[in-house]
């Protein structure tokens, strides 16, 4: 497997779970204990209330809030044009996660249209440590 030249995140104890749960087929974000928020990007603490997040399973639905066609080759290997987008997943629309939308066509994205995530391996040769890039398409 290789990231077909996207550039691969930097793992760590706090987002490990962001970027591995993919091998599983199962889209996870924190959340806190007490106040119920999805916390995005990973965090130490909740910035409402200080608890400590804990890892759920969500549904992998959410919902376009925002999004931008790059068209501009930043990366080699990573084709253009491609789409750079805001999901919020419908668990909780507060939270924005910033991803691609693949498989759909520029043209038919709208505001609140629903998408599922899907998941992209890339690994930069050692396959211990394979990310699972969570992406989202269009729900059929
Ligand atoms: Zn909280």
């Amino acid at each position: 497997m290789t990231s077909a030249g996207r550039p691969l995140p930097a793992v760590t104890e706090i987002n490990r779970p962001y970027w591995t749960s993919g091998a599983e087929g199962i889209f996870r974000l924190q959340q806190c204990p007490d106040c119920a928020r999805l916390i995005h990007p990973p965090a130490l603490r909740c910035q409402y209330d200080h608890a400590t997040p804990q890892w759920v399973e969500l549904s992998g639905r959410g919902t376009v809030e925002s999004w931008t066609v790059n068209h501009h080759p930043f990366y080699p290997g990573f084709p253009t044009p491609y789409v750079i987008a805001f999901v919020n997943p419908v668990e909780d629309s507060r939270v924005r996660v910033l991803t691609n939308l693949v498989d759909v066509d520029p043209d038919e994205i709208s505001a609140g249209m629903p998408v599922r995530v899907t998941f992209e391996a890339g690994d930069d040769g050692d396959p211990s440590e394979v990310v699972w890039f969570p992406l989202f398409t269009a729900e059929c």
